[in-house]
């Protein structure tokens, strides 16, 4: 595995590696590495010949200060596993190297009403950083694949926005999300949650689960509000959605007509960490 921190080193290895004909998969990450990030980089080394993956903190998608200043650092772990799961390349920029000229003055995308809604809604900004980041990334990469997990639903959606309004050719993955065994999504933020809150946590997968096995035609909102009940019965702070919604577009379903396609949405706080989580129902 070989490890570049400047954007300038990694992309004229780049280069000259796609000038030979390698097809390269990207797996964009903010690090404390888990099982979920892992599949991502074996789903890369299955379908490309180079895997990159950066590990970047990125200031821009933070809305809240204290949120970036907490979140786990885990980098000789993290780089012992890249290693280990047989990555190609691990790119470990600097925050001047992806923002050269500061974090303030930075580029607008526009991904329309994604950016609003869901995490858009609560987390002000956010999608703009992911943009912002991504939009550097990718032209630095330049991969013909990238790989992003489905924990993620709406960023997965905004970046796709972003791939096709900057006009490139890079096809995306999204894989499904890793859980442990109790269900719990794998997040680098359960890091930070004590072992009573992350059994208690346990719940969000498992109203998402009851939503999805007894969900029917009509009107939502009963079901939605047994969700709610569950989550905050568990001993969750707040909960800032509980949702459903159109799998392809994000726009909230009241009412199901028993085929469009949903996914069903949470993001709640235990213990003080906010944990996201999804699932789609065919
Ligand atoms: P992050 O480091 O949280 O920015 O995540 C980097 C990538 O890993 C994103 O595409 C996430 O959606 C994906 N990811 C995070 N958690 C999981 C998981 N439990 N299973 C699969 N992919 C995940």
């Amino acid at each position: 595995m070989i490890l570049f921190k400047t954007a300038i080193n990694l992309s004229q290895y780049l280069t000259h590696k796609s000038g030979t004909g390698s097809t390269i998969g990207f797996v964009p990450t903010m690090g404390a590495l888990h099982a979920g990030h892992l599949s991502l980089i074996e789903s890369s080394k299955k379908k490309t010949i180079l895997t990159v993956c950066s590990i970047f903190v990125n200031p821009t998608q933070f809305n809240d200060p204290q949120d970036f200043a907490k979140y786990p650092v885990t980098l000789d772990q993290d780089i012992r596993l890249l290693e280990a799961a047989g990555c190609d390349i691990v790119f470990l920029p600097s925050v001047e190297e992806i923002y050269p000229n500061g974090t303030k003055q930075q580029q607008a995308f526009d991904i329309g009403y994604l950016e609003n809604i869901l995490e858009g809604k609560y987390r002000p900004g956010h999608f703009q950083g992911v943009c912002q980041v991504m939009y550097r990334l990718l032209e630095i990469v330049k991969p013909g694949m990238l790989f992003l997990g489905q924990k993620d639903y709406q960023q997965s959606m905004v970046i796709k926005k972003l791939i096709s309004i900057s006009g490139w050719d890079i096809s995306v993955s999204v894989i499904p999300t890793l859980r442990e065994s109790s269900g719990l999504a794998l997040s680098s933020r359960n890091l930070r949650l004590s072992e009573k809150d992350k059994m208690s946590a346990a719940i969000i997968c498992k109203s998402l689960l009851y939503i999805k096995e007894n969900i029917q035609p009509g009107v939502l909102n009963n079901i939605i509000e047994k969700a709610t009940l569950m989550i905050n019965d568990a001993g969750f702070e707040k909960t800032d959605y509980i949702t459903i919604a159109d799998a392809d577009t994000l726009e909230p379903i009241t009412h199901w007509n028993g085929e469009t396609s949903l996914v069903a949405l949470v993001a709640a706080f235990i213990g003080g960490i906010r944990l996201i989580d999804n699932m789609v129902i065919t």
